[in-house]
């Protein structure tokens, strides 16, 4: 059984949790510790007496730890993603995509423990210094969801460790093995004992004990919407800090004069790539007049040479869905879809057994055309390979489809005019706006994040990440 890391220790928990393989059911990656509420409060206590050492840690002890995390993770990429793939079911090289900018994420936070920022300024007033500086905020409390099991911990346990934070992670319950091999290579980095703890179990009981005990300082939390308000709730009413990343619906605009295979290759990566598992999907396509047809039936046709299999297998594009009532609820949308009027060009139905007959939770790609604005399909975030088409009769009329809705994270268009290229960067309401590019993908070095319903709090990743994981102070002299 795989424990739960706690002040330096490896404890078990109270219950256990199964780990399936969604590409074959019938294979169990291990059996994980599943915390109970006193255990969450044992991190919490042993975090807690850690941050008094590591909040004056040196900025190369940070540096030390950090880099050597990152390097034993990209050393380890095969392996790690093999066990990524198992677990949550995103292909083997999208696996290892995502444990290589793990491994980036611990190296460019290394980088920053070197790199405080600081500003000397002159006073108003004669005779008297200002100094403006970044302090570690205390203890972080970071809870994650599934479909990025690596690279999302990653990228708030670097900089929370790096600013000098303590952390208590809690990891989805779906794919506790990526979350745990993170937390190994943690334990054996050098941090003294209770810096870095992980609480493996329910949301309802772990997650809910990190929000409401005053001793965590902070939450960064990214998950869905519904758990993002709770958290939001329970922060609000003791005033924590907290940031929150959510769901999203974004839009892929296609214009009349795009590149038909820029804008299919977009279209197909980040509608279905990962399964369509990702906060930045696209998951509304809007086309216009002149390229519609042609756009449609170009992405049918491509759609019929995708290989859904085990996500393991070599040649597979597009691995089963995360577990069955994802797989549910995505065939859910595609029958609602329909029923309000939705033409099914191509997919949506599930798929019992992978090529060589292993039992897993497989579906078609979906593409549903003739959708709009209004329809459920539109305005909800399914999280599957499930992609709706909209037609518009030109630019101004596509881009107020892209911002009819109530989420922000990514937007993005097909197009070879630069006047509506930088237009649309202007003025989609998104926190990430790609021309010419999938809505998925994004590097590791600059700030993500998104705007109204899709996020709350200061940008992630990058040097923005020290908004959010440190507090500013003002010192003033008199000399
Ligand atoms: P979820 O909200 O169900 O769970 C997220 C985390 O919150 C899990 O660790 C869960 O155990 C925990 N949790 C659940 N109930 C809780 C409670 N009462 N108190 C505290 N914690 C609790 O989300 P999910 O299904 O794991 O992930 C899918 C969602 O995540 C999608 O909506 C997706 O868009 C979103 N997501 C967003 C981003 C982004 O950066 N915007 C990135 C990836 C995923």
């Amino acid at each position: 059984m795989f424990k739960n890391f706690i002040g330096g220790d490896w404890l078990e928990g109270q219950r256990v949790s199964r780990n399936i393989n969604p590409s074959d059911t019938r294979d169990l990656v291990g059996e994980y510790a599943q915390a109970d509420v006193a255990q969450a409060q044992h991190a919490i206590a042993a975090a807690q007496a850690a941050f008094a050492g590591w909040s004056l840690s040196t900025p190369q002890q940070r540096f030390d730890i950090l880099d050597a995390v990152g390097t034993e993770i990209l050393a380890r990429r095969q392996e790690l993603g093999d066990l990524l793939a198992r677990e949550e079911g995103k292909t083997l090289p999208e696996a290892m995509g995502e444990v290589t900018r793990a491994g980036h994420i611990f190296k460019f936070f290394a980088g920053e423990a070197l790199r405080p920022t600081g500003e000397l300024v002159p006073s108003v007033r004669a005779g008297v210094g200002v100094e403006i500086s970044r302090e570690p905020l205390g203890v972080i409390g970071i809870i994650t969801p599934w479909n990025f099991p690596m690279a999302i911990p990653a990228w708030k346990i670097a900089p929370a460790l790096a600013y000098g934070n303590c952390v208590v992670f809690k990891p989805a319950d779906l794919v506790p093995g990526s979350a745990w091999a993170l937390a190994e290579i943690l334990s054996r980095a050098g941090l003294p004992a209770g810096v870095f703890n992980l609480v493996m179990g329910r949301g309802s009981e772990v997650g809910a004990t990190l929000l409401d005990d005053t001793r965590v300082t902070a939450i960064s939390f990214t998950g869905s919407v519904a758990t993002g308000h709770r958290v939001a709730a329970s922060c609000v009413a003791r005033m924590a800090k907290f940031q929150l990343e959510m769901g999203g619906k974004n839009p892929m605009i296609v214009l009349d004069d795009a590149d038909l295979d820029v804008a299919v290759n977009c279209a197909i990566n980040s509608g279905f790539f990962s399964t369509g598992q990702r906060c930045t999907a696209s998951s509304r396509l809007i086309v216009t007049d002149g390229i519609h047809d042609r756009f449609v039936a170009a992405m049918a046709q491509r759609m019929q040479t995708l290989t859904i299999d085990d996500a393991r297998k070599v040649g597979t594009d597009i691995g089963p869905v995360v577990d069955q009532s994802q797989l549910r609820q995505n065939l859910e949308y595609v029958a609602m879809a329909r029923e309000e009027g939705g033409r099914v060009v191509c997919g949506g139905e599930a798929m019992a057994f992978s090529k060589d007959g292993q039992p897993g939770f497989y579906m078609r790609p979906a593409l549903i055309a003739d959708t709009d604005a209004a329809m459920r399909i539109n305005r909800e975030e399914v999280f599957g390979p499930v992609v709706s088409v909209l037609r518009a009769t030109n630019y101004e009329q596509a881009l107020a489809l892209a911002n009819d809705t109530p989420f922000g994270l990514a937007a993005g268009i097909a197009t070879q005019s630069l006047k509506h290229a930088t237009h649309f960067k202007r003025h989609a309401q998104a926190g990430m706006v790609m021309v010419n590019l999938p809505t998925a993908g994004v590097d590791y070095h600059v700030p993500f994040g998104g705007r109204k319903g899709s996020s709350y709090g200061p940008r992630e990743q990058g040097r923005y990440a020290a908004e959010f994981f440190t507090s500013v102070k003002t010192a003033y002299t008199q000399a």
